[in-house]
């Protein structure tokens, strides 16, 4: 890991930001066998915020740079990428009054989520983002996401993990990735911005923040996280004709601790008994299985129909209408929380960090 500070500037350390770099297209460059993560990030970045209008530069904070190692791009990231960001920021928490994480756009809305766990009662901004171009491709969007996300990081009313991207800011646990080319590749479906750029101005909504809604909510604390077991949760999404014995190799395995499920609709599946069947007994060998709805707007609604009716009676969770990067690390964290079955099912059905 190598650290940069891009102005000999004495400003104490509480007043800046610490961006970590990753990797993901917006730091790429062309390699002989395509795009791939290039080094020399922090000095590309400065030269980048140096094309920008005087008065905007001006309104920068002050930053550090760390770059990893091993940058990535994010279609190879895994949990253990997550929890060694998470204890990146941990550990400098009080060094610096925000963080901007440059991340690969393909995963970042994986990332943020579980960010959004680990970080749970965090009291200042962390701030996702990245670009759908490399930093230095004519047209590209990274210098403007760049500079939204420093703007936002430095906002002290904002205290939770967010993205911005395409001048929005939005709860990174409420985010998917909707667009695979287009610049505003990202949305919250199920809630409101967190804030956007008008104009010149980072305008951040504080009505809609964590900041205000979820104090005093039980948080997850840090040093009780064992280790983020890979491969424990599945997730699997319904398809016509889905058969039992299918889903039974998956849920069977006894390496499977839990499973985030798509369901139809508003909470939907086969009218199979072998398929509520295969539920019920992973359920009972207590496995946490999760319903959320195959489609991106809405929420589960266990039993509004007669296909959905015999699902409850199965244990299976509603996951309301969390997006399946909410659920899927959900699943993962509070695996590796040393916390009974019990508890583990009554938090996944609380919100944490505005995730339902
Ligand atoms: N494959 C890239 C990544 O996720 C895509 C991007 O950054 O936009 O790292």
């Amino acid at each position: 890991m190598s650290t940069f500070s891009p102005l000999a500037n004495p400003t104490s350390r509480h007043e800046r930001l610490l961006v970590i770099y990753t990797g993901g297209t917006i730091g790429m460059q062309q390699a002989t066998s395509g795009l791939a993560p290039g080094g020399n990030f922090a000095q590309r970045m400065a030269a980048a915020l140096g094309q920008l209008p005087v008065d905007q530069q001006q309104s920068l904070p002050a930053y550090d740079v760390i770059s990893y190692t091993s940058l990535i791009d994010s279609s190879a990231a895994t949990p253990l990428n997550w929890q060694q960001l998470a204890r990146d920021i941990a550990t400098r928490l009080t060094d610096y009054r925000g963080f901007v994480v440059i991340h690969g756009t393909d995963t970042l809305s994986w990332t943020a989520s579980s960010l959004a766990y680990q970080l749970q009662g965090l009291d200042r901004p962390v701030v996702l983002t990245g670009a759908m171009l490399p930093l230095e491709a004519p047209g590209s969007d990274g210098l403007d996401n760049l500079h939204g996300a420093l703007r936002f990081a430095a906002q002290t009313g904002l205290q939770e993990v967010t993205i911005y991207f395409a001048n929005r800011l939005m709860r990174g646990v409420r985010s998917i990735k909707q667009h695979s080319e287009a610049l505003a590749a990202f949305a919250t479906p199920g809630y409101p911005l967190l804030g956007e750029r008008v104009g010149n101005d980072f305008v951040y909504y504080p009505s809609q923040g964590l900041g205000i809604q979820q104090r005093g909510a039980p948080r997850f604390e840090l040093p009780d996280y064992q280790g983020i077991y890979q491969g424990q949760v599945v997730r699997i999404a319904l398809w016509p004709g889905m058969a039992a014995w299918q889903l039974a190799a998956w849920l069977g395995d006894s390496r499977v601790k839990g499973a985030v499920l798509q369901l139809w609709g508003a909470g939907n599946l086969p009218d199979d008994p072998a398929l509520l069947h295969v539920l019920a007994e992973a359920s009972g060998e207590g496995k946490l299985l999760a319903a959320i709805s195959l489609c991106p707007e809405g929420s589960i609604h266990m039993g509004a129909y007669a296909a959905g009716q015999g699902l409850a009676d199965t244990g299976v969770l509603s996951g309301d209408a969390m997006t399946p990067e909410a659920a899927y690390t959900k699943l993962v964290h509070l695996l590796a929380q040393p916390a009974g079955l019990d508890i583990q099912r009554q938090r996944f059905l609380t919100a944490l960090v505005g995730e339902r």
